[in-house]
């Protein structure tokens, strides 16, 4: 068969990543997200990469980064390349910050937070368009409409991996929003969208608490002549009381010696189905189960999900 050319479909391109903030251990929602985006990226042929986002000292717990990393390797869930560290990264938050100055893309912004919340929590553009005492802090601010020369729509379309098709207004349900803080660090927004431009993040599973910033995470994207990654976002663990798992409400600690376990769980919170037994074995032969069966659209598209029993 002359003519017969075997079609091999090309792969397509995936780098996926986590990023914790160590502002504490690892907690079981947070393992659920490493492991999501572990196995989404790996089960696409892609890279996963882990990035600290160690970006707010004041927020930090010391010695979370290192037990973060531990627990990740504790459960298999190896990254690929080396860990980027936002702190050692401010040069390339500041390069970035100063060629959206330059375009006037970038205020600055005297108000502080009981101004924001008289303006419900959603800012107005006030400092457009009233001067800044510079003599005192204040913020730096990037528009998200109305920008001179500068054609933009105020609704940001996007299809969520996870959650299915969304719609977010900047105008409305967004704001300007702060890149620079008023205390001189790099905001969150800034960070994040420029690391994952540089490191080519073509893939964002995350937890649903982020679903909300991601619209003026992807008009950023656009703002600064970058294709969009796509984005999936996994349900949030909730406790039986409807508290959310986080670091800030001490949410127990990951047991790395329960890793096989809390595997188990993961893939169960998940919706991936484990067999029973599958709990009893090594992380590897989890993990490689969890590939084999891993199917994005098994994941329940919600804002968040109870936990059964005694996982707080
Ligand atoms: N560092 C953020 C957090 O731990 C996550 C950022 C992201 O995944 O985009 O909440
Ligand atoms: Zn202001």
């Amino acid at each position: 068969m002359p003519f017969a050319i075997a079609i091999t479909k090309a792969p397509i391109p995936y780098i996926g990543r986590f990023a914790p903030s160590p502002s504490g251990p690892l907690h079981f929602g947070s393992l659920v997200t490493a492991l999501a985006s572990y196995l989404d990226a790996k089960a696409h042929g892609g890279q996963w990469l882990v990035r600290m986002e160690d970006l707010d000292p004041p927020r930090e717990q010391p010695g979370a980064a290192t037990a973060i990393l531990h627990c990740l390797e504790g459960h298999g869930l190896n990254w690929d390349g080396e860990v980027i560290y936002q702190s050692q990264r401010h040069q390339a938050y500041q390069d970035c910050l100063e060629s959206l100055v330059s375009r006037h893309w970038v205020y600055p912004c005297g108000c502080s937070r009981q101004d924001l919340a008289s303006m419900g929590g959603i800012y107005n553009g006030h400092c457009r368009n009233h001067p800044v005492n510079l003599a005192q802090p204040y913020s730096l601010r990037l528009k998200l409409y109305d920008i001179e020369g500068y054609a933009s729509a105020d609704e940001i379309h996007f299809h969520d991996l996870i959650q299915g098709p969304q719609a977010q207004n900047l105008r409305t349900q967004a704001g300007d929003q702060i890149v620079k803080r008023r205390d001189g660090f790099y905001a969150y927004q800034l960070a994040v969208v420029v690391d994952d431009i540089v490191q080519g993040i073509t893939h964002v599973i995350r937890g649903a608490d982020l679903l909300e910033v991601t619209g003026r995470q992807l008009f950023f994207f656009e703002l600064l002549g970058a294709g969009r990654p796509a984005f999936g976002h996994v349900p949030l663990a909730v406790q039986e009381n409807g508290q959310k798992l986080s670091k800030q409400n001490h949410a127990r600690a990951i047991d790395v010696n329960a890793a096989s376990r809390n595997l188990w769980r993961g893939l169960k919170f998940l919706g991936q189905n484990p067999p029973a037994d599958l709990a009893d074995v090594s992380t590897s032969e989890i993990l490689d189960w969890g590939l084999h069966y891993w199917h994005r659209n098994k994941i329940k598209g919600l804002s968040h999900l109870y936990l059964d029993n005694d996982w707080s």
